[in-house]
């Protein structure tokens, strides 16, 4: 590895420009030729239509320019026209773009699958089946926990979000927008309480007494030798940014382990140095049996990744794997230079540094009594939960507010979590500085003037 750090290029001015009418002519065309064609079902957070993208700017085919905090989703990590991953694309593509790996493979594949072996928590021999979405990293993860140990019941936990797909709605939490009128969902799944610090009954209970919580209840309402896989988000994502106790991790890690029961990490969101490391569940030195990997993989092009155990993997009959895009060539070129680039840049590194910009800026916001109820977070994905002043009951208007207040001045935020509450911030890690602290400026402004 590299020692020197490389500081990012960029092709677009890194700079917020909102001019005149807002969203502009152009984008309000779109939006009218969109409302003909593409149902209300597909909602966008954004009523602009981006025309480029680089760095930390997404701008709009009017030509505004908006500082991107979302990363469509922690998907821009290395940026959404990354040099490396660009010219990745655009050397496979002039080659062949699709053979199917189950038909004609080829090496990219293979090279995905050894650089996730390399950059995944775990000294031991690994396997890595690819795929495109996170909901169908998730699904196989759960296929193969289930092949491997012959059982079928699957834990999940409370805000959760896993997808879209049956099997993933059945394990996601929340019911509007994911699943309402969408059943019947898959059988087998149980829901198990989160630890979730800023919303305890008891404020003092530590991450290991979570945990227990959690796994009295499984002993008791499924029996540990029906259990196939605990999946957890590490830092949950769409439930709204929930970092567990300290401890609580651990504690389920352990307890998987001594039960037989495959522990899957999903680090859909959460991976990809986006929390200062290549993976949340580093923090506390945990080892997944499984991980489940997306969005920030590949710069922005469609691939998913399950690596683990080889004796997992391996479990799985021949054949049992698979489908017609999964592991597509492009995706895997992009991917090897997503990964180049955060280690030639150290965006973990990136991460680390945006931590300690950002965090004491929200902290600052979150006086007693105020409408910052909670921040937190690590790295790059970090949050603030909105509440009624002088109480802990979710203001998700005023979430919403903020966010619409710093679209107006060219921020793009975006909101989640169960109540709604919550402003998340998820910047492409080769974000500037000085672009990072405009927006926050802008977003400072909006909780002093709303919050
Ligand atoms: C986004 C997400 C998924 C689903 O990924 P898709 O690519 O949208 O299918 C699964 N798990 C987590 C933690 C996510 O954040």
């Amino acid at each position: 590895m590299s020692t020197s750090v490389m500081t990012p290029s960029y092709r677009l001015e890194q700079r917020r420009r909102i001019a005149g009418t807002f969203p502009g002519p152009n984008s309000a065309a779109l939006e009218a030729r969109r409302a003909a064609v593409v149902p209300k079902g597909v909602a966008s957070s954004v009523p602009v239509y981006a025309a480029d993208a680089d760095g930390g700017i997404i701008v709009d085919v009017d030509g505004n320019a908006f500082i991107d905090l979302g990363s469509g989703i922690a998907v821009t990590s290395v940026g959404a026209s990354d040099p490396a991953v660009v010219a990745a694309v655009q050397e496979q593509v002039a080659h062949f773009t699709h053979t199917c790996f189950m038909v004609t493979p080829y090496e990219g594949y293979v090279a995905v699958a050894e650089r996730l072996a390399a950059v995944t928590p775990g000294d031991f021999e690994k396997r890595t089946v690819l795929f495109n979405s996170g909901a169908e990293a998730v699904e196989n993860a759960v296929k193969i926990a289930r092949s491997a140990t012959g059982r079928n019941a699957v834990v999940a936990f409370d805000h959760a979000y896993h997808g879209r797909t049956n099997l993933t709605m059945g394990l996601t939490a929340k019911a509007m927008p994911y699943k309402t009128g969408f059943g019947p969902f898959a059988p087998e799944i149980y829901r198990m309480p989160m630890s979730y610090p800023f919303r305890e009954e008891n404020p003092n209970i530590s991450g290991a007494e979570a945990a227990d919580r959690a796994i009295l209840a499984i002993e008791k309402q499924i029996g540990a030798d029906q259990l196939a896989a605990l999946l957890i988000e590490p830092i949950q994502g769409e439930g709204g940014f929930i970092v567990p106790a300290e401890g609580f991790l651990p504690r389920l890690a352990e307890w998987a382990q001594a039960n037989g029961v495959v522990f899957i990490a999903d680090e859909v969101q959460s991976g990809f140095c986006r929390t200062g490391e290549w993976f949340a569940v580093q923090h506390e030195g945990v080892v997944p049996d499984l991980i489940t990997m997306a969005k920030g993989i590949a710069g922005g092009m469609p691939l998913s990744a399950v690596t683990g155990r080889a004796e997992l993997l391996d479990a799985v009959h021949p054949g049992g794997l698979g489908g017609t895009y999964g592991g597509n060539p492009v995706a895997c070129a992009a991917a090897l230079a997503a990964m180049d680039t955060m280690e030639s840049q150290d965006l973990a590194g990136r991460a680390r540094h945006i931590e300690e910009l950002v965090l004491p800026r929200l902290r600052a916001l979150a006086v007693e009594g105020g409408g910052v109820g909670d921040v937190r977070g690590r790295g790059a994905m970090l949050a603030m939960e909105f509440v009624r002043p002088g109480a802990k009951e979710p203001d998700a208007e005023t979430a919403k507010a903020v966010a619409a207040a710093c679209l107006r001045e060219g921020v793009i935020v975006l909101t989640c979590g169960t109540y709604g509450n919550v402003i998340r911030l998820l910047p492409p890690l080769t974000i500037g500085d000085d672009l990072l602290l405009d927006a926050l400026d802008v977003l400072e402004t909006a909780v002093l003037s709303l919050g």
